[in-house]
């Protein structure tokens, strides 16, 4: 049987960035993962470089300031995943809503402007899908679209040639652990077991079902939720990042970075996050489709005119991301990274994917205590592959946003 420090579970942002910085302290690291990696929310998010502005304006400082480390780490060693000729703005409802943000993210060293009327007229003229919606009170905010598919690939890289073995598995289901005599026996498949010391669920919002399976006897109360998100491709159809935080129902429009032919934006409709069954129900919540879609109208109007002059027809997909609420029993670290005192179980979930990177860092540091590891290791390890899939692709949630009005066509019918 292979024997190894720590024991990885899940290839997404978590568990790749925590076994890079692992590796380069010197501590011997395997990562299970579904083949390819990274394919889940790691590369099925907005893809929303967060600068913590938006964490600020929502009054969450410890967010706030996670998002701000990982976004000056991102931007200084990932430059080229970042679109950075895109601007993005804050739009709010009121005054106090702009004041209120502007202070808070200056408090936590976070860049942001106010920005006058006639600035806004010119955006909004620019920009044919903001034509209709009222933008009175604006801020410019520095957050950017980037490419997480194209920055894990390159992490993925570093991970392999530090040597870390990337042990990929068919199933999810195939994973199973059992702790003896203090090490973990990591069952993968066909194989014969992996011994572990240190066994790390960085699995996502497949945490709770694993820990669930493997320590029946820890409390656990932990909520899954799933995100709808409304991908809309298009030519040009929006320069801006545009976000209404603390709006009910507000949305955000985040253009994504163009792979091959494809441009376009996504449009977080709605900040509810809707429970899903542990079943994984993938299907969006009766009777939302008429909800999207006025939704969509009423922040968009604009939209009609922006599909009536497109040479292209715009075609939208849902997609739904399953998010792991950040409720697990015995933190004592905050959200970014949660452990269990005992240092042979981990569980690390860290929030965000602009986070990731420093809390990792920070994890490694902590587990590695345990092993007095601080040496650099060698090089020449075998590639691992990142997800390569159009993430918008995948969704059966069909929308066809036409001249006169939005069409949802879902897996399983037609509402109009
Ligand atoms: C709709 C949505 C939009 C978001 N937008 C943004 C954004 O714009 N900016 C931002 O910074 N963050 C965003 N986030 C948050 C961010 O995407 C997530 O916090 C982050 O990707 C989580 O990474 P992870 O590695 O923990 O999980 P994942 O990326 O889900 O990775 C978990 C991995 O574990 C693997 N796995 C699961 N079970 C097993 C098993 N039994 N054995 C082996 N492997 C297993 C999976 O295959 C997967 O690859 C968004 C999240 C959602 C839901």
């Amino acid at each position: 049987m292979a024997y190894h420090d720590v024991g990885i579970v899940g290839g997404g942002c978590a568990g790749l960035f925590l076994a890079r910085e692992l590796a380069v302290r010197g501590c011997d690291c395997i990562v299970i993962e579904k083949d390819p990696a990274a394919a889940h929310a790691s590369t099925r998010n907005q893809g929303w470089l967060q600068s913590g502005s938006f964490y600020a304006a929502v009054d969450d400082a410890a967010a706030a300031r996670g998002c701000r480390e990982g976004f000056d780490y991102i931007t200084e060693t990932y430059p080229d995943a970042i679109l950075r000729e895109v601007e993005s703005y804050f739009l709010f409802r009121s005054q106090q809503g702009l004041t209120g943000t502007l202070e808070r993210c200056r408090r936590e060293g976070i860049p942001i402007n106010a920005i006058g009327e006639k600035e806004i007229r010119k955006i909004q003229d620019e920009n044919p899908i903001l034509r209709g919606t009222p933008l009175d009170y604006m801020a410019q905010v520095y957050d950017r679209p980037f490419d997480t598919r194209h920055l894990l690939q390159t992490v993925a890289d570093e991970v392999a040639s530090c040597r870390v073995e990337p042990i990929e598995i068919a199933s999810l289901d195939s994973v199973t652990a059992s702790p003896k005599n203090h090490e973990w026996i990591v069952n993968v498949g066909n194989r014969s077991g992996i011994g572990c010391r240190i066994l790390v669920l960085a699995c996502g919002a497949y945490i709770p079902e694993l820990l669930e399976r493997i320590t029946p006897e820890i409390p656990l109360a932990v909520e899954i939720t799933k995100t709808p998100v409304l991908v809309l491709r298009g030519h040009q159809i929006c320069r801006y990042a545009i976000m209404m935080p603390l709006e009910p129902g507000g949305l955000n429009l985040v253009p994504f970075k163009p792979i091959e032919d494809v441009a376009g934006i996504s449009v977080c409709l709605s900040r509810t996050d809707y429970p899903i069954d542990r079943a994984g129900n993938d299907f969006l919540p009766p009777k939302t489709p008429e909800a999207f879609a006025a939704s969509l109208e009423a922040h968009l109007p604009g939209i009609r005119e922006v599909v009536q002059a497109s040479s292209r027809r715009v075609e939208a997909h849902f997609y739904t991301c399953q998010k792991l609420k950040e409720k697990l029993n015995g933190s004592s670290r905050g959200p970014l990274a949660q452990y269990y005192e005992d240092w042979r179980l981990g569980v690390f979930y860290p929030g965000k994917f602009t986070s990731s990177p420093i809390a990792a860092s920070r994890f490694a540091d902590d587990l590695c205590k345990q092993f007095g590891k601080k040496t650099v290791a060698g090089s020449g390890g075998e590639p691992l592959r990142v997800a390569r899939q159009r993430y918008y692709d995948q969704a059966d949630h069909r929308v066809e946003v036409t001249g006169g009005g939005v069409r949802f066509q879902l897996g399983r019918g037609v509402v109009e």
